[in-house]
């Protein structure tokens, strides 16, 4: 199988005016995906002179590349979670996500983002993940969280095993929600195609350099995500791989809600359209599915295939593609200050689910740096490990 890489399904960003970057800032942002956006609405909220410099152009990155998924918790079922975490931890992280989302409703529901709150399904691949999922809804209830077990429910592809229903789940278009956060936005204060060379504290004050560039700035937060370590070698975020296809539109409704199952490894969606996108198989080759290529590949993509024809035989596929995302060792984010380099700030790691953290993620780390209000420890980008590697 040759794969011709169209690129995701989204579109590209609408390429801003042209802009200077000013030789000095209260802070500079690196990145524009969806966290760096995120921080420029916080930094607003303070009234900082911010500029945020992304290399090529607004969501180039994984904001481009994702299926649009709005989840509670992380890439673990809340059982999962529980048993990697500690049962408070997993309850403060669904809170945490929970109240990203109800962020992201307000500052995006009303401004063509595609955002809907139509709940997900996380669906059982077999016995035990069935057995899995239904602890998980036992646990959720018990910590006052909502969820609901089905053991047949309707209309749900692969559902043989039963499927956990989440209401409080949602999705959205996330490169128009990456736009409408930067249009919130001082019009000068994005720029597009600077790349970030090096950046250093000096004199109390830090020091970006991107090579035509220099800017001083009283301080810096990396919202570069899985590039993190390449500016920031000591954090600890790794890329790692991920691969979807899109449909042509699709006749049929196979898929009311977004749905999640094999343990996160398999997800698909229906657009409003009928376009079906179908994601994941990272496990088919989990070895391969690291680094920076953001290329698909044929093992991959032919595993996708598969899942499409079991959903929707004939399905044309339109768009194939690639993104890379930035995982922790722990799979929870990383927010907060970098160890050993003054006023300089981290914000990602979110271990394949950005949009269910970002918003949020990205208030913590300003509020620190501004305030000194430490963020959650489980969200301290200067954490131990709390467990060990996540898949
Ligand atoms: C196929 C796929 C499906 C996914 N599906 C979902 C989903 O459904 N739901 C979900 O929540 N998450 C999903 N994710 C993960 C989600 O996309 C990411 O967690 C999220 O987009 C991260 O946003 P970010 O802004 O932190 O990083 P990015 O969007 O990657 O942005 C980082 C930006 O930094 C820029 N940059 C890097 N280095 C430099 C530098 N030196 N100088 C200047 N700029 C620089 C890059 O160009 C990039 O634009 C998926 C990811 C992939 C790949």
């Amino acid at each position: 199988m040759t794969v011709v890489d169209t690129g995701p399904v989204w579109g590209r960003s609408r390429r801003r005016p042209p802009t200077q970057a000013p030789p000095s800032a209260d802070v500079v942002v690196i990145g524009g995906g969806i966290t760096g956006v995120s921080l420029l609405h916080w930094l607003q909220r303070y009234r900082l002179r911010a500029v945020l410099l992304e290399r090529d152009h607004l969501a180039a990155g994984a904001s481009l590349r994702n299926a649009g998924f709005l989840l509670a918790g992380t890439a673990a079922n809340y059982a999962a979670a529980v048993a990697q975490y500690g049962r408070d931890v997993a309850g403060e992280v669904w809170c945490f996500t929970l109240e990203n989302h109800s962020r992201c409703a307000a500052l995006l529901a009303s401004r063509r983002t595609g955002y809907r709150r139509c709940g997900s399904w996380t669906v059982a691949a077999s016995g035990e993940e069935a057995a899995q999922l239904r602890e998980a809804e036992q646990l959720l209830r018990e910590d006052r969280l909502r969820a609901e077990w089905q053991q047949h429910p309707a209309g749900v592809a692969g559902a043989g095993h039963g499927a956990l229903f989440n209401p409080d789940d949602g999705v959205l278009d996330p490169v128009a929600a990456v736009a409408a956060l930067a249009d919130l936005a001082p019009a000068a204060s994005i720029v597009e195609g600077i790349a970030v060379r090096a950046v250093e504290p000096s004199g109390g004050r830090v020091r970006v350099d991107a090579g035509s560039i220099e800017i001083t700035a009283g301080a810096v937060i990396a919202a570069t995500n899985a590039a993190t370590a390449q500016l920031l070698p000591g954090v600890a975020i790794r890329p790692v791989r991920a691969q979807m296809l899109a449909t042509a539109p699709w006749p049929h409704r196979v898929a009311s809600r977004p749905a999640y199952a094999h343990w996160g490894f398999r997800y698909w969606r229906q657009l409003d359209d009928g376009r079906l996108l179908v994601g994941g198989q990272r496990d088919r080759a989990v070895d391969d599915e690291v680094g920076h290529q953001a290329v698909p590949t044929a093992t991959v993509q032919e595993h996708l295939d598969a899942h499409l024809s079991e959903l929707a035989t004939g399905a044309a596929v339109t768009h194939r593609w690639a993104g890379i995302m930035g995982f922790s060792d722990d799979g929870l984010p990383r927010a907060g200050a970098v160890p050993g380099m003054a006023n300089v700030y981290v914000c990602g790691g979110y271990t394949g689910h950005g949009l269910g953290f970002a918003l949020s993620a990205a208030g913590a780390t300003v509020r620190l740096m501004v305030e000194g209000r430490a963020p959650p420890p489980w969200l301290d980008s200067r954490r131990p490990s709390l467990t060990s590697q996540p898949r």
